[in-house]
């Protein structure tokens, strides 16, 4: 590691400048305590910690196991472990007898919270709108600098995607009028309760559309119609060999493959990670038949196979133009539509020369999640969770934080501090 003499004066100065503080970068915060020499920040912009609060819906569960939490798979003494967390607040006999097969997200954000809490080192309400390099990295909020570093690691996360059919003509990126994003139900519906027939459309046959189709039907919807694209709304496969492809054996796998062949590998294994909880599909199904028992009518209609490829606000409705799988189109027409068509990265704060990339350009990630740049010998850049094209499908995923933030730890100190062992494998993946 280099230590930096020269930068702007009078700002705080960090060994390594995180920015984000989701659980990527909390991950890496909680492994380079006592691990890392000199200080570690990291920089969120939000006022105050918070895991995707606008989809904290009641009883929405994670999918991923507790004990891949921030470090145990790594580092299983680690103070920042899930169990130490459930000892340390007093909760863990509660917890067991409530035996969950899968946690609450609820408690997942309240573990976060805590840790966040612990680590101190975090400094909330400062958007880093940029990062130029003079010497040292300076971190930029609103062009101001606010300190600088000799070292970051990007935990940026990702942002809601609005594909362009369902975009403002006159402002990319915002969605229509009557289209709103599954992240604005609740604000949306806040304090207004809509009529049982007002109609609803959710795009998207992912978890997060589930998901909005179930608090529609808990704000009281009657009307609603669930679009995917896929020709079923297919649930996550949770199999063995499922979970095989979230181990660090298959992600040195992954990363020998032809880099041709990796992206249509990621699309073949999508649904051990895009797919809907079996839990959430069962829910969904149960309330529609239990509501058709009572009523005589099943308030969702499931519309998989579409492909909308057409929307136009239309007298106080959106109209949306399909493309049947089978063949054919079809309109559908909703006073509300919710979109939940998935997430991309967030924009990476750089200063364009830093990377030399052309508009839109992805940085290439090496095995360890570096981003290669001029000072990349004493100055290293990291990016978490956007390599999903070098290092598989469980890049954006939980599964691995623990193991990615270890990978980041032993580049940067250029030794082994901890030692990744997945050795009992039974697999032989061509
Ligand atoms: C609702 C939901 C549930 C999910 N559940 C699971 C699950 O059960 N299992 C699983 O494996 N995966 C799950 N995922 C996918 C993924 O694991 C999560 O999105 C996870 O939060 C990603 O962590 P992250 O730290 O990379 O990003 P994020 O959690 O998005 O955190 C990024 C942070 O960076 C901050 N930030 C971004 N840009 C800047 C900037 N320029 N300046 C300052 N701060 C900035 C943001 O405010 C944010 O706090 C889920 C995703 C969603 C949306």
């Amino acid at each position: 590691m280099s230590t930096s003499t020269s930068r702007p004066v009078g700002l705080p100065h960090y060994a390594v400048a995180g920015i984000g503080a989701g659980p990527a970068n909390l991950s890496f915060a909680a492994l380079a305590e006592g691990a890392v020499p000199g200080p570690v920040a990291l920089f969120d912009r939000r006022q105050s910690h918070a895991w995707h609060p606008e989809l904290m819906h009641p009883g929405v569960r994670l999918q991923t196991s507790w004990v891949k939490d921030l470090v145990t798979l790594v580092d299983p003494r680690n103070r920042f472990s899930f169990l130490n967390y459930l000892v340390t607040t007093g909760r863990i006999y509660a917890f067991l007898n409530a035996q969950f097969d899968a946690i609450p997200r609820l408690e997942y954000d309240r573990y976060l919270a805590w840790a966040s809490g612990e680590l101190g080192t975090i400094r909330y309400g400062v958007d880093v709108t940029g990062v130029r390099f003079d010497e040292v990295f300076v971190l930029l909020a609103d062009d101001r600098p606010v300190a600088t570093s000799d070292h970051l690691v990007l935990g940026l996360g990702t942002r809601p995607y609005v594909p362009d059919c369902f975009a403002d003509p006159g402002l990319p990126g915002v969605p229509l009028p009557g289209v709103l994003l599954a992240e604005q139900l609740a604000e949306h519906f806040a304090g207004c309760r809509p009529e049982p027939h007002e109609t609803a459309v959710v795009v998207g046959g992912g978890q997060t559309g589930a998901e909005a189709v179930l608090s529609l039907l808990r704000l009281g919807l009657r009307e609603i119609r669930w679009i995917g694209r896929r020709p079923w709304f297919a649930p996550m496969d949770d199999s063995p060999p499922a979970n095989d492809f979230y181990r660090p054996a298959y992600v040195r796998h992954f990363q020998s493959l032809p880099a041709h062949l990796r992206d249509r590998f990621v699309s073949n294994q999508i649904l051990t990670s895009d797919g809907v909880s079996m839990t959430t599909l069962q829910e969904l199904y149960q309330v529609n038949y239990e509501i058709w028992l009572a009523d005589g009518r099943s308030p969702v209609m499931m519309l998989p196979g579409r492909d909308v490829v057409g929307a136009a606000e239309r007298h106080g409705s959106v109209v949306l133009r399909c493309r049947r799988l089978g063949g054919g189109q079809e309109q559908h027409s909703a006073r509300h539509v919710v979109l939940a068509t998935g997430r991309r990265p967030a924009p990476l704060p750089l200063a364009p020369e830093l990377l030399d990339l052309a508009e839109g350009e992805e940085p290439a990630i090496e095995p360890d999640y570096s981003l290669r740049w001029k000072h990349g010998d004493t100055n290293r850049i990291f990016v978490q969770n956007r390599a999903q094209s070098s290092h598989g499908v469980v890049d954006p995923n939980l599964s691995l934080l623990s193991v990615r933030s270890a990978v980041i730890i032993n580049s940067l100190l250029d030794r082994s501090v901890f030692s990744i062992r997945d050795e009992q494998v039974h697999t032989l993946w061509a």
